[in-house]
């Protein structure tokens, strides 16, 4: 399979771009990650529309024009079955290796399919870590290195996932967006700077409240968030996966609960219609 890279597809391991660009160097640059099911792109609009909002957030507009990425992600996409697709676009080749960000250079695009591979139907263990990252974290940003850091210290300890925690509250994943059902109403911080508003995010809270299930927006402190019934965590490639431990205690009894099932089904309910094109 073919990749793009500035205006052209070609085979993976021809893709080269220079040590001196920006997203090399520094990190300076945004990205996208895309399911596809069926053969399409699942909330297209919704994904550009965040990617014009990253770039946007780091001073960039984005070098492609709606139909043109539609044009790229769609001769990515190998075969009918469940993939993704990623997007980058970094600030580009910068005459020298200087912060301040240069004029007239022109930006780094690049796109691939990749593999989904499929979530564990046993559900997940997860610890909380004191979320490090920047302040801007509804940014899609490249720049993953805390991300990558809070990740590993949780597969160090046998766990899929580390959930975050600033000021006494949950945030989010290292690449997710957390749920949790809380006296009986399921509950996920609200939109902000403090976390990526995820797209899967913003399926699961419609899905919900289409079903007439009690869904709040609201602050969760670690506390509460510790005695939660469920948890849950939310990615275009990990779907809705349940928490069953939590900084090695039982969530609820310790097995993926009755309202996981429930939005689990309505998930993949929706994954089947939007498969059929319904
Ligand atoms: N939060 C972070 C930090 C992420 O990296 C991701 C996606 O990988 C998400 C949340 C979930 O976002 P989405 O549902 O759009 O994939």
């Amino acid at each position: 399979p073919l990749v793009y890279l500035n205006g052209e597809f070609l085979p993976l391991d021809q893709a080269r771009v220079s040590v001196l660009d920006r997203g090399f160097l520094f990190g300076d640059g945004v990205y996208e990650v895309i399911p596809v099911y069926g053969g399409r792109p699942l909330r297209l609009e919704e994904h550009l529309r965040r990617l014009d909002d990253s770039l946007r957030g780091i001073r960039m507009t984005s070098p492609l024009v709606r139909s043109e990425w539609a044009e790229i992600i769609g001769r990515l996409i190998d075969g009918g079955g469940d993939q993704a697709v990623y997007l980058q676009v970094t600030r580009g080749v910068g005459p020298a290796r200087d912060h301040s960000i240069p004029v007239g250079v022109r930006p780094t695009v690049f796109a691939m399919g990749s593999p989904i591979t499929p979530v564990p139907a046993a559900g997940a263990r997860a610890i909380t870590l004191e979320d490090i990252r920047w302040r801007w974290c509804n940014i899609k940003a490249i720049t993953l290195l805390p991300n990558v850091l809070l990740r590993q210290q949780a597969v160090e300890r046998g766990c899929a996932e580390a959930v975050l925690v600033r000021e006494g509250h949950i945030t989010e994943g290292t690449a997710s967006n957390v749920f949790a059902v809380i006296g009986g109403v399921i509950v996920t911080p609200p939109k902000g700077p403090e976390l990526l508003p995820g797209i899967t995010r913003d399926l699961v809270l419609e899905l919900v409240r289409a079903e007439g299930l009690p869904a709040w927006e609201q602050a969760i402190p670690l506390e509460e968030f510790a005695g939660a019934e469920e948890i849950w965590i939310t990615s275009s490639t990990r779907e809705v996966l349940p928490v069953v431990e939590l900084d090695g205690r039982p969530v609820g009894r310790g097995r993926p609960g009755l309202v996981w099932e429930r939005v689990s089904a309505l998930y993949q309910d929706f994954k089947r219609r939007f498969k059929r094109g319904v």
